[in-house]
């Protein structure tokens, strides 16, 4: 199995690190991944400077781009044959419900997905490491099932529990809940007394019903989710033509 892995948190980040290790013992594990941390870059792509591809001493390779861009890449111009697979995390934090559209974890796989590759993006909820080695321990079973059933391209979203391997209570297929409006802005002020910005958190779970990756996560349950790309509105659509006819 030929695996293409990377993620939003950067190539040295202990999420990376501990997933491409666990991979590397039954697959052939290129890693291409951003040199910083890009959190929340979504899909975006670079077109406004070039790009550079670095190999660490570990054989990492780093971009100074986005997830993006690192898949865009490995698939274009490093590989020499697409991978089975394309991998995305272990991010450092959830990617559950509108979180997605701006996830670079998501956005990782997605871009996968769209060269037609099926692709994972994996994310241990809440911050810190302790049960880094269980959450990665998850995603190598849910990798080795291979879902078979599934129709080629898949795109999954899979949020993890933070616990014990031994505490997860197992899996839970589940629709995206939905959030709140994000809090406001965060306003401070440079030495010069001008005003800067920080972006504030996330609003608060507002679906996180049964049958959500919210409701699924919080019952200690992974929280697998099938994405697709189409934004398109289809009840929308006749209504609209009316309203231009
Ligand atoms: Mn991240």
């Amino acid at each position: 199995m030929k695996i293409l892995l990377s993620n939003d948190d950067g190539y040295l980040a202990p999420g990376l690190i501990a997933l491409a290790r666990a991979l590397q013992a039954f697959a052939e594990v290129t890693v291409v991944a951003p040199d910083t941390n890009r959190s929340g870059a979504s899909n975006a792509l670079t077109l406004d400077r070039p790009l550079r591809l670095e190999q660490a001493d570990n054989g990492f390779y780093y971009v100074n781009g986005t997830p993006s861009d690192c898949i865009h890449i490995a698939l274009t111009a490093l590989m020499s044959s697409p991978p089975d697979l394309i991998v995305s995390g272990l991010n450092q934090g959830q990617n559950m419900g509108d979180d997605t559209l701006y996830s670079g974890t998501v956005a990782a796989a997605t871009e996968g997905y769209l060269f037609g590759i099926p692709a994972i993006a994996f994310s241990q909820v809440d911050k810190g490491w302790t049960f880094l080695e269980d959450a990665v321990q998850a995603a190598v079973a849910l990798i080795r099932c291979e879902f078979p059933s599934l129709p080629r391209p898949f795109l999954l979203n899979v949020n993890i529990p933070n616990c014990a391997y031994a505490q997860l209570k197992g899996h839970r297929v589940v629709r995206l809940g939905k959030r709140h409006m994000s809090e406001p802005v965060i306003k401070a002020f440079d030495p010069s007394g001008r005003a800067v910005y920080w972006i504030g958190p996330a609003g608060s779970a507002k679906d996180a019903s049964e049958g959500t990756d919210f409701h699924a996560v919080a019952q200690g349950y992974i929280a697998i989710t099938p994405l697709q790309v189409d934004l398109s509105n289809v009840p929308q659509l006749s209504a609209l033509a009316a309203d231009l006819a």
